[in-house]
């Protein structure tokens, strides 16, 4: 049987293995950030509808340009991230992976470096190894915060081309505050011009309002969102940036043409018209991650402070055996390879009602 390592694959993939977290089939699934409440049937109609008026053109390519989404993206942003941009400070693609991956093909590369405060999300580092951009990994504190003398020394020492700042930080679910994002950012321009990202993809579950306006006046300043989480469409594939203009003219030089399909563009135009319920459900889930961390805390676990729609909770002297001990309890959280802690999402009152059971029920067994 051939296996990768056999091809002539680029020595950077040898020996490596894909993203992924388990997709196991067991009753409660708290391990992917994911929204638990499906769409709401109006909603779903509206798609159909939409759906299908995309299809009578199906024949012909997407709008390469997705002006009309574009356009609604950054009418919700100026509605409810505290800044004005328009759709000329907006580009969309299939998920904010490919946006990262995009921008990582802009202003990475090889002989190119990537810099980001770990742990954090882990596609950072990996879109940075797909695209040949080398990656360096920068300090947290031991409470997850970032120390920012010690970060501004690491991009002085550095000098990283880009530089990740995750504000709601995944798995941690700490937020950064805007001062310490210029501080970082003045100290990134400082080694040499570089773009700095903002990924905000759990931004709207935050306590604390959006760091969107710091792109004004900012060129080399880029805020990433999805549609993944606060939107429920995990399954849409629908991510977002917003930032000077320069940079959507940029990210054109190495997008594929006509990448975002009329189908997600239909689709996701759809969920835009239905904005302020889907936001009603972030208000529910945020309430919900709110009583989860309290709830953990009054049982004795540490739980790290969360501006996210998760809590990273521990600590654990063995974190794969206490995820594998919820798990036989039907409970799937993730362990995201941080030693002593996991991750779960909030999901529906009752699914976090028997994940809280479950930890319950784990530091009974083990007292
Ligand atoms: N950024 C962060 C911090 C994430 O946690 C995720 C999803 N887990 C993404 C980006 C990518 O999300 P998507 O591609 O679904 O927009």
């Amino acid at each position: 049987m051939t296996r990768i390592d056999d091809l002539p694959i680029r020595d950077e993939l040898r020996g490596k293995s894909p993203y992924g977290a388990p997709q196991l089939d067991v009753p409660v699934r708290l391990n992917t950030n994911e929204n638990p409440y499906p769409l709401p049937e109006p909603l779903v109609a509206r798609i159909a509808e939409r759906v299908a008026e995309a299809a009578r053109h199906l024949n012909r390519y997407p709008d390469r340009d997705a002006v009309e989404l574009r356009t609604e993206l950054a009418a919700y942003l100026t509605r409810t991230a505290g800044h004005e941009v328009t759709k000329a400070n907006v580009w969309a693609a299939n998920g904010s992976n490919e946006v990262l991956q995009q921008l990582l093909q802009t202003f990475g590369g090889p002989g190119r470096t990537a810099l980001g405060f770990e742990p954090s999300y882990s596609m950072h580092a990996l879109i940075s190894r797909g695209t040949g951009t080398g990656w360096l990994s920068g300090p947290r504190r031991d409470d997850f915060t970032i120390d920012v003398d010690a970060a501004v020394a690491a991009i002085a020492e550095h000098r990283p081309d880009v530089l990740f700042i995750c504000t709601p930080n995944n798995p941690t679910g700490t937020a950064v505050d805007p001062a310490t994002v210029l501080r970082l950012y003045d100290a990134a321009q400082a080694a040499k011009p570089s773009l700095v990202v903002l990924d905000e993809a759990y931004g709207e579950f935050s306590h604390h309002p959006s760091p969107l306006p710091l792109i004004e006046g900012r060129p080399n300043l880029v805020v990433s969102r999805t549609m993944s989480k606060a939107f429920g469409a995990a399954g849409l594939r629908l991510g977002y940036l917003a930032a000077d203009p320069a940079v959507v003219d940029a990210v054109q030089l190495v997008r594929l043409p006509y990448h975002l399909s009329a189908v997600t563009q239909a689709t996701a135009l759809a969920a835009l018209e239905h904005t302020d319920t889907l936001l009603g459900y972030v208000e529910q889930l945020k309430a919900e991650r709110d009583r989860i961390v309290t709830e953990l805390r009054a049982m004795g676990c540490e739980v790290t402070d969360s501006d996210a729609n998760f809590v990273q909770f521990g600590r654990f002297p063995d974190s794969h055996a206490a995820w594998q001990a919820i798990l036989d309890h039907g409970v799937l959280v993730r362990d995201n390879g941080v030693p002593g802690w996991l991750r779960v999402t909030a999901g529906t009152p009752q699914e976090n009602d028997a994940f809280l059971d479950a930890v319950r029920a784990i530091r009974k067994e083990n007292n």
